[in-house]
């Protein structure tokens, strides 16, 4: 007799649990190994069913239990009867609807979720590495003004294994096992920040990535950053991920113009916070500076960044802005781009230049999902 045929104990001893009807009834896909054999327990099975499940669904990429060979049949059948909430199967994978695959290679994946919702999610190759960009939310409320998510509004937040999904995803489509994570999708990571700190969680602990590897990306959110630092030593016992604030204007006016959420969180409270953080994970912060042609990318702007940052222990990562369809803001020259690196470099800011990867597969955040499903 396979192991498909073979009676669990439940069956044996009475009548199946009902898998549904359990407390935290929830996706596996984001738990940990204790946490599956504890789960295969409480459905009245072995404990080594948590282990094989746990194979399944990471190393495997299982995309649905019935996949699941090893387990007893009836049992699988049983849970597919009975899918928990927020799932149409236990294992907790989306669909794919669409993909884009620019010349570079860059790869842009739109994924459904259970509720007809949809996800963008991004690989990235390059020399040998494999980043994927996550998206933490449905759309977003942050409202950047040259962000094509940010014009849809936020739809909801992304629960921990709809985040696992696309890292798994990309891996699958691209055939190769990312070396990279960024939370700059779609989403304000740190308005669904425990669902983020699990799934980095999961990303280290059941897919084997390096916590360094991984950055989080966000616009702000007062009083938020500390207490991410704190949390981030709880739950994941150290935090060693990269912290990456989109700064994106060196004065607070400015600042206001782009992303008209800042207006309750000035710059200096928001750079305070970071320094908080930092003192308390002892990592160095990233800051994001999207430059936009003609408007925050003239060198006065970059003497005024390098002041702002002064005696901060800090990187400057700049990104040429990639336009959206609205055309409101134009691409910087490669010559204002450089002239604003100089001028940053000469003041003794760290700073690079993000290269544009995947133009032609509407990479950048948002773009994707608005003109499928505009
Ligand atoms: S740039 Fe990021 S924070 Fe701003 S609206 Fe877009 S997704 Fe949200």
């Amino acid at each position: 007799m396979g192991s498909d045929a073979t009676p669990s104990k439940a069956n044996a001893a009475g009548p199946v649990p009902d898998p549904a009807a359990t407390p935290e009834a929830r996706p596996l896909l984001g738990m940990g190994l204790s946490a599956l054999e504890q789960w295969a327990q409480q459905q009245g099975q072995a404990k080594f069913r948590g282990r094989q499940l746990h194979d399944w669904l990471y190393a495997k990429g299982a995309r649905r239990l019935e996949e699941v060979s090893v387990l007893p049949k009836a049992w699988r059948e049983g849970l597919a009867a009975t899918p928990p909430a927020g799932a149409s199967d236990w294992v907790g994978r989306s669909r794919e609807l669409h993909r884009s695959v620019a010349r570079d290679g860059t790869t842009k994946l739109l994924l459904g979720t259970h509720d007809g919702l949809s996800i963008e999610t991004v690989g990235i190759p390059a020399e040998g590495r494999l980043t994927v960009c996550v998206s933490s939310q449905v759309g977003c409320p942050m409202a950047c003004r040259f962000c094509a998510t940010g014009k849809g509004g936020l739809q909801r937040s992304l629960a921990v294994h709809e985040i696992v999904d696309q890292v798994l995803s990309v891996r699958e489509v691209m055939g190769e096992r990312p070396s990279h994570v960024v939370f700059m999708g779609m989403g304000e990571p740190l308005l669904n920040s425990e669902a983020v700190l699990d799934a980095i969680d999961c990303l280290c602990s059941d897919l084997g990535m390096a916590q360094r590897q991984i950055t989080l990306s966000t616009v702000g959110v007062p009083r938020t950053l500390p207490t991410l630092a704190e949390r981030a030593l709880e739950r994941l016992g150290r935090a060693q991920f990269t912290l990456a604030v989109s700064l994106h204007a060196p004065d607070q006016r400015l600042r206001e113009e782009l992303i008209p959420t800042a207006h309750a969180y000035p710059i200096e409270a928001l750079l305070e916070d970071c320094r908080r953080y930092v003192a308390i994970t002892g990592r160095r912060v990233s800051f994001e500076y999207i430059l936009l042609g003609g408007l925050n990318d003239q060198p006065r702007h970059a003497t005024a960044l390098a002041q702002l940052l002064r005696g901060f222990q800090s990187h400057v990562n700049l990104i040429p802005y990639n336009p959206i369809e609205e055309e409101e803001f134009q691409r910087p020259s490669p010559a204002a781009v450089e002239s604003f690196r100089r001028g940053l470099q000469e003041r003794h800011v760290a700073v690079s230049v993000r290269a544009s990867r995947g133009l032609d597969a509407d990479a950048a955040c948002g773009q994707l999902r608005r003109r499928l499903t505009a």
